[in-house]
């Protein structure tokens, strides 16, 4: 069971994503539990505001830190200690490796950011800023939705079978084998026979295989940093002299 508590200006934003699918399914089994918070409800004056404009000039809103921090601190005092994460471009990058990391804390307070940011005071108040990527989104909202899917696959019970977790692109450092399902042919091109041959320890070899070619073409960068063992390194082999020969795929 792990918790998720977000801090926004736009609560609505969560509700159909957490609504539908698998999240919904483990929200309803109690696997999982989101509580989203609006900012506003920390706000202390009359017409609740939320920003203001920067000192020493230019565009934009920056969100104020005092009904921010109120809102950390009143969902600590009144729920334990969850890990604080500000969504930021500025944070560290988040990754399949950085979301199994997450999935081991029971608790974790997302802290949503709009207009130009929150006032840098925040960061005080936070135990680690997270970014999706490096490109800049309206708002922080998008970014936790992208952080709890990823994590919440990490964590017992969500998902059906244990194993797609293990299977998947990147959980070894390699994207994945070409998937099929039916019909056998479409359009004139035919399922890999292998994969109709119920040879499993053949069927094996290919995925590894193709998940080694795969990963060489899309994304090389993966397998310099992977710890290959022998037989993969001998399918890479195999791979670039059939590459060279022009009967890769
Ligand atoms: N001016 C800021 C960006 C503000 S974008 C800067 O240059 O750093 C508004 C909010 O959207 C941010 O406060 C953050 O919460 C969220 N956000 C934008 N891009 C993001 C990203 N790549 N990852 C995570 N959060 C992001």
């Amino acid at each position: 069971m792990i918790r998720f508590d977000i801090l926004t200006l736009f609560p609505d934003m969560f509700h159909s994503p957490l609504a539908s699918s698998v999240l919904k399914k483990a929200i309803d089994r109690g696997v999982i539990r989101v509580n989203i918070y609006d900012i506003r409800d920390f706000t202390t004056d009359k017409h609740r505001v939320v920003d203001d404009s920067p000192y020493g000039g230019g565009s934009g809103m920056v969100m104020m830190a005092g009904p921010i921090v109120k809102g950390i601190e009143g969902i600590k005092s009144a729920n334990g200690s969850p890990r604080v994460i500000l969504m930021t471009p500025q944070g560290i990058r988040f990754d399949h490796p950085e979301a199994g990391r997450l999935s081991k804390y029971d608790h974790l307070l997302f802290v949503c950011g709009r207009y130009e940011g929150v006032d840098e005071r925040v960061r005080e108040y936070v135990d680690e800023e997270l970014s999706i990527g490096d490109y800049i989104l309206m708002g922080g909202e998008l970014a936790v939705m992208v952080v709890i899917d990823a994590v919440s696959r990490f964590v017992p019970g969500v998902l059906g079978s244990a194993e797609s977790v293990l299977e998947e692109s990147f959980a070894n450092a390699l994207l994945e084998y070409p998937q099929y399902t039916r019909p056998r042919v479409f359009r004139g091109k035919r399922v890999p026979e292998v994969l109709i041959s119920g040879n499993h320890r053949q069927i094996n070899h290919w995925r590894r295989k193709e998940a080694l070619r795969r990963t060489l073409l899309r994304r090389p960068d993966l397998l310099q940093k992977a710890n290959l063992p022998e037989d993969d390194l001998a399918l890479l082999e195999e791979i670039k002299r059939e590459a060279g020969r022009g009967d890769d795929r």
